[in-house]
């Protein structure tokens, strides 16, 4: 078996080859760091990191860059807004992405560039455009890339170039362009850039968007690598732009495989803050969702296929989970009965959904399958406890087969809230209290536990505490 992707450049599934066999270099555009990402970003970043885990699970060796975006209109407005440094307003907003990346589970990639960082590699890219003759000047100190130059120039989108002749698309500052498809490599300062200023060979300015992506992957990756993601909203004329850049500037190919996550949508519509329908991460969170239920819901649904948000949605993400929470308590406690002596060959039923899910995973990330595959092991797991015939040793060896699913997944350990110390001494009074048949102080306990967020759950094995849900 081989790890089947799709990849929008060819419009085809294929095995994924990688330049330097084992390793995989890859390439996401991140998030621009002017407020803070909502769920449909991460919807993308999600399906980044089960691409990145299935890799890993395949075998590969995994170099994931993803830039951070920190100076571009959006970032420059929000910090004269403030009144602060555009340092200062970005870096809450790179912290606050951090954290919502380990509320979510992702796993962190290699690099993290920012723009800033890498404004003379950027540099330096627009001098060899001009040099090749793929950019000119423009009177007030931009530069553009000459669209006509690259005669590959709408392959991966798939564009008529005729479509790209003047007129088909107006913004404000194109009376300087040639073309009116032409996009600026450098943007000459402006007042409304207030102090945000680089010095260039062609006076103060700043680079466009397009060009950091294409500085900074070659910088990390070198000229050619493997895999670039995005979501599909990125492909024109982001990705488009980035391909012209750096193949016009290294007169080789910049990307074997191009990978796109489609759209989430909120209760069928498109997700605005106009129809009351945008969240934020931070926004579920403090509805009571867990990072891990809403990682399930933004990970069930194959990634070309557009994603329906609803309450009801993550509601379900949170029964399915709570399904699998008891399940591999119970798997837990099954196998911790004895300690087992001899490893225990997997029952059929775990053989058979184990490779279910890893079948699935390797046709292009199928997490639809995937998720079926580790229910079914819930189902039959389950059954073979109440049946009693799951042994503790063959309890050991299912509790491998579904960390190595977790590897991928990251939803079955349950978030890490442990008990304080003072919450470990009113369990023990309460369980002094109940031996001494003092029922009225033992209630009282459990009320003042349940006050602080957690439950007790009286099991054969003795009390358990829960967190409360919610
Ligand atoms: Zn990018």
């Amino acid at each position: 078996m081989a790890l089947q992707i799709f990849n929008s450049l060819s419009q085809r599934l294929e095995v994924l080859e990688p330049i330097e066999p084992g390793q995989v270099r890859f390439y996401t555009c991140g998030p621009t760091v002017y407020n803070f990402a909502h769920i449909g970003n991460f919807r993308a970043y999600i399906f980044e990191d089960l691409l990145r885990r299935v890799l890993k699970y395949c075998g590969f060796k995994v170099i994931q860059v993803m830039n951070l975006t920190d100076v571009d209109d959006k970032t420059i407005r929000g910090a004269i807004a403030q009144g602060v440094d555009l340092t200062a307003f970005t870096q809450t907003f790179k912290n606050a992405f951090f954290a919502d990346l380990k509320t979510l589970r992702i796993e962190p990639a290699e690099f993290y560039p920012a723009a800033t960082d890498h404004i003379p590699e950027m540099i330096t890219l627009v001098e060899t455009l001009l040099a090749k003759g793929h950019a000119y000047r423009a009177d007030d100190g931009s530069v553009y890339f000459r669209i006509a130059s690259f005669p590959n120039y709408g392959r991966l989108a798939r564009l008529d170039r005729e479509g790209l002749r003047p007129g088909a698309r107006v913004a404000q500052d194109e009376y300087a362009k040639d073309d009116a498809a032409d996009f600026a490599l450098w943007k000459a300062w402006d007042a409304a850039d207030g102090n945000v200023r680089w010095e260039s060979p062609w006076g103060p300015g700043r680079p466009g968007w397009h060009l950091e992506c294409s500085a900074m992957s070659m910088k990390y990756l070198g000229p050619t690598f493997d895999l670039h993601t995005g979501g599909i909203d990125n492909l024109f004329p982001h990705h488009e732009d980035e391909i012209a850049q750096s193949e016009a500037a290294n007169g080789q190919q910049f990307v074997k495989y191009w990978m796109h996550c489609a759209h989430l949508v909120v209760d069928g519509r498109k997700m605005s803050k106009s129809l009351g329908n945008f969240y934020t991460l931070r926004d579920l969170v403090e509805k009571g969702y867990t990072g891990r239920e809403i990682r399930y819901l933004l990970a069930s649904a194959n990634y070309r296929q557009s994603l329906n948000f609803t309450f009801d949605a993550l509601q379900a993400a949170r029964s399915s989970l709570a399904r699998a929470d008891e399940f591999t308590e119970r798997l837990a406690t099954q196998a911790g009965a004895i300690p087992p002596g001899q490893p225990a060959p997997l029952p059929g039923w775990a053989t058979e959904a184990g490779a279910a899910f890893r079948a699935a995973v390797e046709n292009d990330l199928n997490m639809a399958e995937a998720l079926a595959a580790l229910f079914r092991i819930i189902h039959d797991g389950n059954r073979a406890l109440d049946h009693k015939e799951l042994s503790p040793a063959q309890a050991v060896a299912v509790q491998g087969v579904l960390a190595d699913i977790d590897g991928v997944l990251a939803l079955l350990q349950t978030d890490e809230v442990r008990p304080d110390a003072a919450v470990q001494a009113l369990m023990e009074q309460r369980q002094t209290a109940r031996k001494t048949k003092q029922w009225a102080e033992s209630d009282r306990i459990r009320d003042e536990l349940d006050r602080l967020g957690w439950v007790i759950q009286d099991t054969p094995a003795g009390p358990k505490l829960k967190r409360r849900p919610g």
